[in-house]
């Protein structure tokens, strides 16, 4: 006797569409069969699409900035993605530059994510390291973690990693099995004018700043035969150029994340009378550059959110030093995503994450897999409205989706039904060595 049957939906397996069941026992995955077999709830899911569970690479809950927090913590932040169909995230440690300072935040940040209604997982972070990174990176492997971010920008606040320490990583990411998740811009091309508004955004951060910064981390990713992620890309050039030059590691070495906000709108937005809410580091780009990333999305391996929300109140700052760089968006990101590129994103959101994050578990609808499962109606006349967030606005609102979530399950239990949600604990997920 199964616990649960999802029945008559059309069901994503494999990267194709089934119409098939699937029976849940516990918190996994026991079995896909066309037959209809006895279990305690039957659940009817005709006319909804059974995908696996999105999880997100990229987001930042409870994000202090010294002079501001990110406004959605655990619990709101992970009921947003819960509407957007997420059973599961991936957030970051403080920047540290020592074991006993990433020791500490692993349990700071950890104690923080208890309110999380999904599950989660953490990437360790490093800024500007001088001491002994083996220890450090045997520490972050101890703790569980096979994912390390780093920038290559914010020197000013100290955190940047320069070259030598990044080969360093790189070999050492061989070495350990882990992958290194860089953001990337180069730091001597960035303009902290003090003078600029947030309409200056494009010219504080540049194009060029990433391009140039990601082809130089590529070659340093070929020669060391490391592994890197690059979180997200912003710019179909800068896409274009790794194609024409780094198609040898691309994705198998040198991995592309990019966001929602990146597919969606251009800097042009900068310039309306709201600009101020379409602030984020790295900044939108061109018309040109936006058309390039979707004329190359097949070679962007994931797709992030960057969720970092902050109220309109905090983003109408005149100067650009003033505004918190960052916005939400984890509830829409699989709508506008589908609206955009269709079908092919979900891998993109689920099975690909998975893979990189080393979550063996999840990803996928696969017997032995964990019960991580997205009810989703499919609706190609709909437009977002609203948000279980925090934060009171969102740059998607009023803009076309593919459709909406109904019901989400996390190892097995409903924690949205019918668009209700019920009480439930995420909790931690083990991770396992990146290839
Ligand atoms: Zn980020």
């Amino acid at each position: 006797m199964y616990d649960k049957a999802i029945i008559n939906g059309k069901v994503y397996v494999n990267q194709i569409w089934e119409e098939t069941n699937v029976y849940i026992k516990g918190e996994k995955i026991a079995l896909i069969s066309n037959d209809f077999l006895p279990a305690s709830e039957i659940i009817d899911a005709k006319g909804l699409e059974v995908l696996p569970g999105m999880i997100d690479p990229h987001v930042h809950f409870e994000l202090d900035l010294g002079f501001i927090k990110s406004v959605d913590d655990f619990y709101s932040g992970s009921v947003a993605a819960l509407y957007g169909g997420y059973t599961a995230y991936v957030d970051f440690l403080e920047p540290t530059d020592s074991v006993e300072a990433l020791e500490n935040s692993y349990y700071d940040r950890l104690a923080l994510a208890k309110k999380s209604v999904i599950d989660y997982h953490f990437h360790a972070c490093i800024k500007n390291p001088k001491g002994d990174l083996e220890a450090y990176v045997k520490k972050m492997k101890s703790l569980g973690m096979n994912t390390l971010k780093l920038f290559t920008t914010y020197s000013d606040s100290d955190r940047r990693t320069y070259d030598q320490e990044i080969i360093e990583l790189l070999k050492l990411s061989k070495k350990y099995h882990f992958l290194i998740m860089a953001h990337i811009e180069n730091d001597d091309l960035i303009d902290l004018n003090p003078n600029f508004t947030y309409k200056d955004l494009p010219m504080s951060r540049p194009s060029i700043s990433e391009l140039t910064e990601a082809l130089k981390l590529a070659e340093y990713t070929r020669q060391t035969k490391g592994y890197m992620y690059m979180v997200h890309l912003t710019s179909g050039k800068t896409l274009e150029a790794l194609i024409q030059n780094y198609s040898d590691i691309l994705n198998k070495h040198f991995f592309v994340e990019s966001c929602p906000q990146y597919f969606t709108f251009t800097n042009e937005k900068l310039n309306e009378e709201e600009g101020y809410l379409y602030t984020f580091a790295p900044p939108l780009r061109s018309h040109e550059e936006k058309e390039l990333l979707f004329k190359y999305h097949e070679s962007v391996f994931t797709i992030g959110t960057d969720h970092c929300a902050f109220m309109k109140k905090d983003k109408i700052k005149p100067k650009l030093s003033q505004i918190p760089l960052g916005i939400g968006g984890i509830e829409h990101a699989l709508g506008i995503m589908r609206h955009h590129l269709g079908d092919q994103v979900i891998e993109k959101m689920t099975s690909r994450v998975a893979f990189t994050q080393g979550l063996s578990n999840k990803g996928q609808i696969k017997e032995g897999f964990d019960a991580d499962i997205t009810l989703f109606k499919a609706d190609a006349g709909m437009r977002v409205s609203g948000n279980h967030g925090t934060c009171d606005y969102s740059v998607y609102e009023d803009l076309a989706t593919s459709g909406k979530v109904i019901s989400t399950l996390v190892r097995g239990q409903f924690v949205l039904k019918d668009q209700i949600l019920i009480k439930h604990e995420g909790k931690l997920i083990k991770g396992c060595d990146f290839l």
